[in-house]
């Protein structure tokens, strides 16, 4: 099976590891990066979801290079946490503006080839924050908390056209966004987490190649948790 795959921000951390599953699962993949180098081995498509103008240039080459997008992993995310009373608007602002407002951009473009093949694959990344709530992290909470009423809005959008749109919601994991909180933070983090660890990248990768795969065929508009038991029930 190969198909055309593209992943924001997969120049590092979990969206590498996503880029790199996808790619030994026998998948052409295309990875955007936005500062630095694109990583070897892969399509890099320099993009900023910020900017729809990149977002299309970016489809654009990647249509030319392996083809339309069939399976696309809205992935870049960034975070600005800071209490709500210290909380500038443009803290607030700019975190949406990527997390929620970015994946609404790659979306988009995507679903246009999408819906002419009448088959697609879209897996958005939110995180356990959108659900449980995070002290200091109202403006992150809020986006990734958005994208799971995005995509049970475009799942039923979609789903005539055979086109899935699931959201992977991410507990704690290793990647250089968690290692720059403080120790103390990420021992009180690790303490409510009944798997007693942080994930790997490599096992969020895996359940967005499951949700991308013909295995899940039959799965829409889910949101489903990799996080070691910290949001359960939720
Ligand atoms: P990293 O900070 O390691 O990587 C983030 C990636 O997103 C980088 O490639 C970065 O590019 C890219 N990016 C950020 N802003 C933009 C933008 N405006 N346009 C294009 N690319 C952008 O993050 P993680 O790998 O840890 O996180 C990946 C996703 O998983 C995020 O959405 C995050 O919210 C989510 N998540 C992470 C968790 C964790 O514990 N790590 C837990 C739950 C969810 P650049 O290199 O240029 O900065």
């Amino acid at each position: 099976m190969s198909r055309s795959v593209l992943v924001t921000g997969g120049s590092r951390g979990i969206g590498l590891a996503i880029a790199r599953e996808l790619q030994q699962a026998g998948d052409a993949v295309a990875v955007t990066y936005r500062s630095g180098e694109p990583p070897e081995g892969f399509l890099g498509v320099q993009c900023d979801i910020t900017d729809y103008a990149q977002v299309d240039a970016a489809f654009k080459t990647v249509e030319e290079e392996q083809g339309p997008v069939e399976v696309l992993v809205a992935n870049a995310g960034i975070t600005k946490d800071q209490l709500l009373a210290l909380m500038s608007e443009e803290d607030f602002t700019s975190v949406l503006d990527t997390n929620l407002t970015g994946s609404f951009r790659v979306a988009k473009r995507a679903v246009r080839g999408m819906m002419r093949k009448r088959t697609g694959r879209i897996v958005l990344i939110s995180s356990v924050v959108g659900l449980l709530g995070s002290g200091g992290q109202a403006n992150y909470a809020a986006s990734k908390a958005g994208l799971v009423g995005f995509a049970r809005s475009l799942a039923r959008e979609l789903g005539s056209r055979n086109i899935t749109v699931n959201v992977v919601a991410p507990g704690f994991v290793e990647t250089d966004m968690t290692a720059a909180l403080s120790e103390e933070r990420q021992a009180e983090i690790k303490k409510n987490v009944p798997l007693g660890r942080y994930g790997s990248a490599e096992e969020i990768a895996k359940t967005v190649r499951f949700l991308s795969g013909p295995d899940a065929a039959y799965i829409t508009g889910a949101v489903i948790p990799v996080d070691g038991g910290l949001g359960m029930g939720h």
